[in-house]
C-alpha cells in the first residue's frame, strides 16, 4: 500500500529525518560542522521540490495570441532536477520546439514550465513526456517536441562513476512524430551552432 502525497511541505519533520539521517550513517549530528546541517537542507529540499505545489499549466497559460505557424524553437534552456531514484541531482539543458496553431509563448514561460516539472522527484524520461505534453496542450500546437541532454550525478559519482557522460531523450507528438521533415527540421535547428 501506498501512502498519498501530503501535499504540503513540512518543513520541521524534513530536519529531524536529516538529523536521524546522519546519526544513522555513524555521524555525530551534534558535532559543530553538522549542527545546523538538517535545517539547511531541509530548507534547500523546500526550494528543490517546490515545484509538486505549482502548476505548470498554469504557468503557460498567459501565452499570447499571434498569427504565426512557423516552427518556434527554444533551446539550451538549463535546468536542475533531483533523480527520485537515488535523490541526487541531474542537469543539464532542454530544447523544446512547436508547430503553433496561432498561439505561441514566450521563452520564460516554457522555462517556468520546465522548472516547475523539475522541482520534483523526477526520472528524465518522465521530465520529457510531461514538458512536452503540457507544452503542446496548453498551446493546441500542432506538434511539439522535446529534447533533453543532463548529466546525472547518480551515475558520475557513484555506481558506474562515467564523468561527463550524457544521457538524451527525447519526446515528439503530433506532426513532430507523423511528419519526417518537420522533426529532421526541428533536430537540425537544435544542432545547429548558435
Ligand atoms: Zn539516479
Amino acid at each position: 500500500m501506498t501512502s498519498a502525497p501530503s501535499q504540503t511541505y513540512d518543513f520541521a519533520s524534513v530536519e529531524d529525518c536529516m538529523q536521524h539521517l546522519l546519526r544513522s550513517i555513524g555521524e555525530n549530528p551534534d558535532r559543530e560542522g553538522l549542527a545546523d546541517t538538517p535545517r539547511r537542507i531541509a530548507a534547500m529540499y523546500e526550494e528543490l521540490f517546490e515545484g509538486l505545489g505549482q502548476d505548470p499549466v498554469e504557468a503557460l497559460s498567459v501565452g499570447f495570441e499571434e498569427s504565426h505557424d512557423e516552427m518556434v524553437i527554444l533551446r539550451d534552456i538549463p535546468f536542475y532536477s533531483m533523480c527520485e531514484h537515488h535523490f541526487l541531482p541531474f542537469h543539464g539543458k532542454a530544447a523544446v520546439g512547436y508547430l503553433p496553431d496561432g498561439r505561441i509563448v514566450g521563452l520564460s514561460k516554457i522555462a517556468r514550465a520546465l522548472e516547475i516539472f523539475a522541482r520534483r522527484p523526477q526520472v528524465q524520461e518522465r521530465l520529457t513526456t510531461q514538458l512536452a505534453e503540457c507544452v503542446g496542450d496548453v498551446l493546441q500546437a500542432r506538434g511539439v517536441g522535446v529534447v533533453i541532454e543532463a548529466e546525472h550525478t547518480c551515475m558520475t559519482a557513484r555506481g558506474i562513476k562515467k564523468p561527463g557522460s550524457v544521457m538524451v531523450t527525447s519526446v515528439m507528438r503530433g506532426l513532430f512524430r507523423d511528419d519526417v521533415n518537420t522533426r529532421q527540421e526541428f533536430l537540425g535547428l537544435i544542432r545547429a551552432q548558435g
